[in-house]
C-alpha cells in the first residue's frame, strides 16, 4: 500500500457505548476505505480522563468487530503512526503547544470560566455571537511572566488570524466559507494540560495520514477552526464530508430522550 492511499478513520470517545448514530459514522468510513482499496484506521479519543473507560474501549472494539467493520490500523492491530490512542500521545501534542507557543500563533490564556461566562452573556445580551474576546492576547511578555511567577494557571489559545476567509470543498455538502473574523481565539490545550479536542483531532488526522474525515454535521463549524491549525503547523488537510445527524420525530438529533440505544 503506498503513502498516498485513502484513509479514513473513526475516532470515538470511549463515554458510553456505540448507538446508531456513531456505528453509521463508523460505517460509511469503513466503506469508503473498502472501496478504494484503502485503510480504515480506528483511534480512542480519550483526553477527557474522567469520562473514559477502559470498558468502553473494549466494548467498541468489540462492536465494531461484531459489525466486521475491522480496521486496518489501531489499537491491538498497531500501525505505524501509533500510538492510536490519545492519552498515551501526550508527548507527540507538548512539541506543538511549544512549537505554536514560541511562534506566537497561541498564547496563554489566564481568564477564570467565570470572567468569561461574564463575557459570553453580556454579549448574547448585546445580541452578538459569543467569542472570546481577546482578553489576554493583548498581554506583554511581562504581564505573562508575572501572572506565570504569580502562580496563575493558564490554558493555551490559538489565535485565529483576523480577515481571512477559510474554504474547503465538502465531500457532502459542496463548498464552504467561512470568515475568520466571527471565530473567536480558541483554547488547544486546557489548564490541566490535556489537549482540547479541536487540536488532538486535527493533529492526529494530519500525523495519522487520514485522508478522508467523514463525520456528523455537528463538527462543520469545528473544521475551519482545524484547518486554521493545521495550516499553522504545516500540515496537510484531509478532506472533509460532513453527514446529516440521525434525528427523532421531533427533528433533534438522536439521543436517549428518544431511546436511542446501545447497538
Ligand atoms: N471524538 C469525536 C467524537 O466522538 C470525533 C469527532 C470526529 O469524528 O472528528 O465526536
Amino acid at each position: 500500500m503506498n503513502k498516498t492511499a485513502l484513509k479514513t478513520r473513526f475516532a470515538p470517545s470511549p463515554s458510553g457505548l456505540l448507538h446508531l448514530g456513531n456505528i453509521r459514522t463508523a460505517l460509511f468510513n469503513a466503506l469508503l476505505a473498502r472501496r478504494s482499496r484503502g485503510l480504515f484506521l480506528l483511534r480512542i479519543e480519550d483526553t477527557d480522563q474522567e469520562r473514559s473507560s477502559e470498558e468502553y474501549v473494549t466494548a467498541l472494539m468489540e462492536d465494531l468487530r461484531w459489525l466486521a467493520l475491522e480496521w486496518q490500523e489501531g489499537p491491538e492491530v498497531e500501525g505505524e503512526a501509533g500510538p492510536y490512542r490519545q492519552s498515551q500521545r501526550r508527548s507527540v501534542y507538548q512539541a506543538d503547544f511549544q512549537r505554536l507557543e514560541a511562534e506566537k500563533l497561541a498564547y496563554p490564556c489566564f481568564c477564570s470560566q467565570e470572567e468569561l461566562e461574564r463575557v459570553r452573556k453580556r454579549q448574547l445580551a448585546a445580541g452578538q455571537a459569543p467569542r472570546y474576546p481577546g482578553t489576554c492576547a493583548r498581554l506583554s511578555p511581562e504581564e505573562v511572566e508575572g501572572k506565570l511567577a504569580a502562580g496563575f494557571k493558564s490554558a493555551l489559545r490559538f489565535r485565529v488570524p483576523s480577515l481571512t476567509t477559510i474554504e474547503f470543498e465538502d465531500l457532502v455538502r459542496g463548498p464552504q466559507r467561512f470568515a475568520t473574523g466571527d471565530i473567536g481565539d480558541f483554547i488547544i490545550r486546557r489548564t490541566d494540560g490535556s489537549p482540547a479536542f479541536f487540536f488532538s483531532n486535527a493533529l492526529d488526522d494530519a500525523l495519522m495520514g487520514v485522508t478522508h474525515v467523514l463525520r456528523g454535521e455537528d463538527h462543520l463549524t469545528n473544521t475551519p477552526r482545524q484547518i486554521l491549525l493545521l495550516q499553522a503547523l504545516g500540515l496537510p488537510i484531509p478532506r472533509y464530508g460532513h453527514i446529516a445527524m440521525i434525528v427523532g420525530r421531533d427533528g433533534a438529533p438522536l439521543s436517549k430522550r428518544h431511546g436511542s440505544r446501545s447497538v
